[in-house]
C-alpha cells in the first residue's frame, strides 16, 4: 500500500469534534417557566460575575463590538435612560437578548423580558418598566439566609409591580443605609449590595403598618401570572380581542358600552382597541383583569370557562375589594384629618394622610369625594404659591448679588456671583438662578463670561 504523505492529511479531520465554543459562558437563567423567572438585567450581571468583569465593561468591550445595533449603549444616556428597559418590550430588550443569545449560545433569553408579549401589548406610552431599580428587601434577605444565589425576578423591573405578594410589603428603590438609588447596569457585578456604600440591600427600614393597596396586590399577582405563562405560546392582539368579544357577546349581548358600565371600565379603552386597532397597554390590560376579577391565564383561555368564572366570581387572585362602608368613627377621623391638614404648612400628599390613618387613597376618593377634592385643590394652590415664592426669592438674591458687585465696582462675573449665592445655599449651576443671571446680564449688555454654560 502506498504510504500517505503528510500533505494528503485532511486538516479538518484533526480539529477537535464537539459543539462550537461560545464567546460567553453559557450561564443557565433562573426560574424560566415560573412566576419568579429572572430578569435580563439580573442575568447580565450574573454573567459578568461569572467572567469576573464589571457589567459596564462587558457592555463596552464585548457586547458593543459584537453588535452594530448596540452602538448607542456607548453613551451615558443609555445608562441613565434606556438601561431600565432591558426587561421590557423596547428595542434595547430585543438587541440585548439577541446579542446575549448569540454570544452565550442560548435561545431562551427573550423569556427574561416582556418580549414574548410583544404581539399583544403596546410598546408606546413610555413602556411598562419601572423608572428606578426596585426590590423586596425581605426576599433579598431570605435568599441570602438560604444561601441561594441572589438574583432579580423579571417582575421587579415592571412599574406596575409595586408590592411583594409573598411578604405583603412595598418594594423599595433606595438603599436603607445611604439612601442611594441603584443603577440597572452597575459598575460591580453584585446584585444584593448597594453600589454606593456596599450595604446589604436586604436591610430595610421597618414599614410602619403600611396598608398594602389591594389594587397593587392584584397587579402583582397578575404580572406574576403573565411571567409564568410567557414560556408557553403567548397570544397576540387579534386572538385576545376575539376572546374578549366572545365574552362581551355572552355577558351583554355584544353591547360594549353596557359591558364597560357593568365592570366599571372606560368605554374609550375598548373603542381604541377595536376601532383604532390599538394594542392594549400593560396598565390597561391589568385594569381589565382587576375589573373582571380574573387572572390573565383565565382571560386568555376565553370561551365558556371564562364566562363561568365571571359568573361564579371565582377568586383567582387576592380577595375581592371590600366595599363595606368603614366605621363611622374612621370616616369622621378621615374628615377631620382633611380639614386640619389642609391648613398645615406644607400640606401633605393625600397618600401620606391615608397611610397615617391606615386607609387607602381610594377610600378618601370614594367615601369623602367632595372633601377630598377641596383638599387636593388647596394643596395644588399651595404648591403653585410655593413655587412662585421660591422663584421670587432666587430672583431677589441673584439681582442683589449683581447690584452689590456693581456698587463695589467689580464685574459681576460667574465665579463672584456663584460665591455670593453659596452663602444662601444656592449655586449658579441651578437652572432658576442661572436663568435670572443670564437674563439680567443680557439686559445690561454685559459680555458672556467664559464659565457660563451655553
Ligand atoms: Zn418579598
Ligand atoms: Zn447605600
Amino acid at each position: 500500500m502506498p504510504r500517505r504523505s503528510s500533505k494528503s492529511v485532511d486538516v479538518d479531520r484533526l480539529r477537535p469534534v464537539g459543539p462550537k465554543v461560545s464567546r460567553l459562558y453559557r450561564l443557565e437563567p433562573i426560574g424560566i417557566g415560573t412566576a419568579q423567572v429572572e430578569g435580563l438585567d439580573s442575568y447580565f450581571i450574573r454573567l459578568a460575575a461569572e467572567h469576573c468583569v464589571s457589567p459596564r465593561d462587558l457592555v463596552r468591550l464585548v457586547l458593543i463590538p459584537a453588535s452594530r445595533d448596540l452602538a448607542g449603549a456607548r453613551f451615558s444616556t443609555f445608562h441613565s435612560r434606556y438601561a431600565r428597559t432591558l426587561c421590557g418590550l423596547g428595542p434595547y430588550a430585543t438587541r440585548f437578548s439577541d446579542v446575549l443569545n448569540h454570544l452565550a449560545h442560548r435561545e431562551d433569553l427573550k423569556q427574561l423580558t416582556l418580549l414574548p408579549w410583544r404581539g399583544l401589548f403596546s410598546t408606546s406610552s413610555g413602556g411598562p418598566t419601572a423608572r428606578f431599580k426596585q426590590w423586596c428587601p425581605t426576599c433579598v434577605a431570605e435568599r441570602r439566609a438560604c444561601r441561594w444565589p441572589s438574583y432579580r425576578p423579571l417582575v421587579w423591573s415592571l412599574a406596575a409591580y409595586q408590592v411583594c405578594p409573598t411578604h405583603q410589603r412595598l418594594l423599595v428603590s433606595l438603599c436603607a443605609r445611604c439612601g442611594a438609588r441603584q443603577s440597572f447596569i452597575p459598575s460591580l457585578p453584585v446584585l444584593d449590595c448597594c453600589e454606593q456604600c456596599g450595604a446589604f440591600l436586604g436591610l430595610s427600614i421597618a414599614q410602619r403598618s403600611v396598608t398594602v393597596d389591594i389594587n397593587h396586590l392584584w397587579d402583582a399577582a397578575a404580572l406574576s401570572d403573565l411571567a409564568e405563562i410567557a414560556a408557553g405560546e403567548p397570544i397576540g392582539r387579534e386572538e385576545f380581542l376575539r376572546k374578549l368579544q366572545e365574552l362581551i357577546d355572552r355577558r351583554t349581548a355584544g353591547n360594549r358600552a353596557a359591558f364597560c358600565r357593568a365592570y366599571g371600565l372606560p368605554l374609550f379603552m375598548l373603542k381604541n382597541w377595536y376601532g383604532k386597532e390599538e394594542n392594549p397597554s400593560l396598565s390597561q390590560f391589568l385594569r381589565l383583569c382587576r375589573a373582571l376579577h380574573v387572572m390573565p391565564r383565565i382571560l386568555f383561555s376565553g370561551g365558556a370557562g371564562l364566562s363561568e368564572a365571571l359568573v361564579a366570581g371565582s377568586v383567582c387572585g387576592p380577595a375581592r375589594r371590600h366595599n363595606a362602608r368603614p366605621d363611622p368613627e374612621v370616616i369622621e377621623r378621615m374628615r377631620n384629618a382633611l380639614s386640619t391638614l389642609s391648613k398645615a404648612q406644607p400640606i401633605p400628599a393625600l397618600v401620606a394622610v391615608a397611610k397615617q390613618l391606615g386607609v387607602t387613597r381610594s377610600s378618601f376618593l370614594y367615601w369623602l369625594p367632595k372633601e377630598t377634592a377641596v383638599f387636593t385643590r388647596k394643596r395644588l394652590a399651595a404648591q403653585v404659591r410655593g413655587r412662585r415664592f421660591a422663584r421670587k426669592r432666587v430672583e431677589d438674591i441673584v439681582l442683589n448679588a449683581i447690584e452689590e458687585l456693581r456698587q463695589e465696582g467689580q464685574y459681576p462675573s460667574w465665579r463672584r456671583i456663584d460665591q455670593r449665592l453659596k452663602r444662601h445655599g444656592m449655586s449658579l449651576w441651578d437652572m432658576p438662578a442661572r436663568t435670572v443671571y443670564q437674563k439680567s446680564r443680557v439686559e445690561a449688555g454685559l459680555p458672556r463670561p467664559i464659565e457660563e454654560p451655553r
